[in-house]
């Protein structure tokens, strides 16, 4: 089974940025992991400045020299600077070696600062567009941890700019975290992806998103490492689908999703 894994990060791991891929190579060769994609820089950054931007961008570039040939950059954008987020994605995607697009929650994804770069995105058919979500409870978005913050997107924030962009599908990363409500949020938009990085390994979170979705619009990802590549590969290994979801899960909806911008680039899948 050819396995690829949408997400995965810099930060957390000790060492150059390149380094950093090297120790990650390694533990996707224990996995059986055929290719990853890394985005966001050695330190998070919740709400980047353009200098953030092109810092954590130009790490990614440095990493994925460890293999090109094995992991590729989705370019790390903030859709609060839409001009300098749009020079990032022409530097990295488009004249660059990058395939994808990564927002994360400066700005909550129904806020239509992001259409112009879904748009353009989707001109240069660099279709793997994901946005993180997350539901908190607690409610106070002044406490950390207690609510989801100002530019937090849950799901339903996904389901709304995906409606604006019927043609473009939007991976919906971690589907909230809380995954029974967060599948529910989105299962009727059709390009919405369900991303299932992040949480525990719940025994039925697979399961329920392939019954609820269909498989060609469930997606795997680790977020390693700040979360173990084998618990999260567990989630979809474990599940109670056929191997051909599993196939699907693993590495043929991504494979699917980056064929246009692979073409495109003259890259092999
Ligand atoms: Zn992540």
């Amino acid at each position: 089974m050819r396995i690829w894994d949408v997400h995965t990060h810099l930060a957390g791991a000790p060492g150059s940025p390149r380094q950093r891929a090297e120790k990650m190579l390694r533990s996707a060769d224990r996995l059986g992991v055929e290719r990853f994609f890394l985005h966001m820089g050695t330190i998070f950054i919740a709400d980047p400045t353009p200098d953030a931007l092109r810092l954590a961008n130009d790490e990614v570039l440095e990493a994925v020299k460890a293999d090109p040939e094995r992991i590729r950059g989705l370019v790390y954008v903030n859709p609060k600077y839409p001009e300098a987020s749009l020079a990032e994605f022409e530097r990295c995607v488009v004249n660059g070696p990058m395939v994808g697009v990564k927002i994360w929650v400066a700005v909550r994804c129904s806020d239509p600062r992001l259409d112009p770069i879904v748009k353009r995105a989707a001109e240069q058919k660099a279709t793997l567009i994901i946005q993180h979500t997350w539901l908190k409870i607690g409610g106070n978005p002044r406490i950390v941890g207690d609510g989801n913050s100002t530019g937090e997107s849950t799901p339903t924030d996904v389901a709304i700019l995906a409606r604006r962009h019927p043609d473009v599908p939007i991976v919906c990363v971690h589907v909230g975290g809380d995954w029974e409500l967060g599948i529910r949020s989105v299962s009727s938009i059709p390009n919405v992806m369900i991303e299932v990085s992040g949480s525990y390994p719940t025994e039925g979170f697979v399961e329920m998103a392939v019954r609820e979705v269909g498989a060609d619009r469930v997606m795997f990802g680790s977020d390693m490492p700040g979360r173990s590549l084998a618990s999260q590969l567990a989630k979809v290994q474990g599940a109670q689908i056929s191997e051909s979801e599993k196939e699907l899960i693993l590495g043929g909806n991504l494979r699917r999703l980056l064929a246009p911008i692979y073409q495109k680039k003259g890259l092999k899948l």
